[in-house]
């Protein structure tokens, strides 16, 4: 048996969200997109853009029924949804934030006028090494920083435009986690124009032998083809990143970098799925530390007790106010006093504005040995499927099937090979840190 030491859990704060009062509701408008990405989730089923009365009928419901702070747009490519402008209305119109997933290909400055005018909170842009996109002529893309001057060009339209929060994503894979700090170094360096970072870790349900599905008790021939989101034997390695080997990889880069509030997995209490963290930097790429669970725990608890809702995409701009949070906070502490070293090394640094960038890490569902499938516990990306609420991660089961599939392993050899992609970093390498 283990000798008994303290979860890396226990450092960080427990997000306090559950299904029924979540900061996030999710609504997918389109199933169209002008982009491919590996690992994209969703099938084009000719289904099309999402008629106008339907989304805001979906929105309506999970302000209501999710207690929503922030209402996600995906697809698809959402921006090119034809009632976009009108989607972001509705939402404003209700008193919510309202965040696009976009590739940011046919963003142009007109349609991001429109959209601030009607009430845009921020994009999410999802540019990575993954994709086969028109500005590259379909080649593939070599490395993430080759990607950097496209997600430049975007984040400053943002910034001609004014007001609207930008954020940036990219799939982890194997291939590419090496690349996690410097995305994040590209992110600090351009702090003006950055607001936070994602790391979304690609995963899938694996197709192999041994390994069955069902939707009830019906078995389902899963192909390759059959879902967006299998995974062959070829590809499980590349796509086996946990959320801890990204934090660890992060941490090595930037020794101030920490977590500060995670959500566990629905069937393994170890997993990591949702990890989030605050980088307090300048403009000078200089990272002084980061936020602590307690920063974290202040600002969703106070939020609720005042606007009756956890926070999502906060609007607030801290800059040095967040040193204040040092009171609270010795994390924050801390990263004050490597703040203050470093200005009265030389007193014009003082001068340098400072910024906290949002870094969040999702381990997204993983197939578990025993075949039971580990989802992010109070699952923030919750969608509506026929008055359902599912994960919208396999919203596409339930448009293929109906439901959400069920797995079961038959053999040793699938056991094994499953049990070969669980996360690479134990716990005592995380508690080092
Ligand atoms: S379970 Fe929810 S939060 Fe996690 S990856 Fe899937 S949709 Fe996103």
């Amino acid at each position: 048996m283990d000798s008994i030491t303290t979860p890396f859990q226990r450092q960080l704060y427990r997000l306090p969200w559950s299904t029924t009062d979540n900061p996030i509701g999710w609504v997918e408008i389109t199933d169209i997109c002008n982009i491919h990405c590996d690992g994209c989730y969703r099938l084009v089923l000719g289904e099309g853009h999402k008629p106008l009365q339907k989304v805001k009928d979906e929105i309506d419901f999970l302000i209501k029924w999710r207690n929503c702070d922030g209402i996600s747009l995906a697809g698809g490519e959402p921006i090119l949804h034809p009632h976009i402008a009108e989607i972001i209305q509705h939402i404003s119109g209700r008193g919510v934030k309202s965040l696009i997933l976009s590739n940011g290909y046919a963003l142009s400055e007109d349609l991001l006028r429109k959209l601030k005018k009607a009430g845009l909170t921020g994009i999410s842009f999802h540019i990575d090494s993954t994709q086969t996109r028109p500005e590259f002529k379909k080649q593939k893309i070599a490395k993430e920083s080759d990607m950097d001057a496209l997600r430049l060009e975007c984040a400053q339209r943002l910034k001609k435009v004014g007001g609207i929060y930008s954020h940036f994503g990219i799939t982890v894979n194997r291939d590419n986690l090496h690349e996690v700090p410097d995305f994040i170094q590209w992110g600090v360096d351009n702090m003006d124009v950055v607001n936070g970072i994602s790391l979304i870790t690609h995963r899938g349900l694996p197709v192999m032998d041994g390994v069955d599905y069902h939707a009830g008790g019906r078995k389902i021939d899963m192909k390759e083809d059959t879902l967006g989101y299998t995974i062959t034997p070829d590809k499980m390695n590349v796509a086996s990143v946990s959320s801890k080997e990204v934090y660890a990889v992060i941490k090595a880069r930037f020794p101030g970098y920490d977590a500060s509030a995670y959500l566990n997995g629905t069937m393994d209490h170890g997993s990591m799925k949702w990890l989030i963290g605050n980088l307090i930097t300048d403009n000078k790429g200089r990272v002084f530390g980061a936020y602590g669970s307690r920063t974290m725990e202040l600002a969703q608890t106070l939020h609720h007790l005042w606007f009756g809702k956890y926070l999502v995409y906060p609007k607030v701009k801290m800059g040095r106010r967040i040193f204040f949070m040092g009171l609270f906070d010795p994390k924050v502490r801390s990263a004050f006093k490597q703040y203050l070293g470093h200005c009265l090394g030389n007193p014009l640094r003082f001068l340098h504005p400072v910024k906290a960038i949002g870094i969040g890490v999702i381990q997204a569902p993983d197939v578990l040995p025993d075949g039971r499938i580990d989802m992010c516990d109070s699952c923030p990306d919750m969608c509506i499927h026929d008055g359902k609420l599912v994960n919208s991660c396999r919203l596409d089961e339930c448009r293929k099937f109906g439901m959400l599939l069920n797995a079961s392993v038959g053999s040793e050899q699938a056991r094994e090979a499953l049990e070969r992609q669980r996360p690479g970093v134990t716990e005592q390498a995380l508690e080092q840190h």
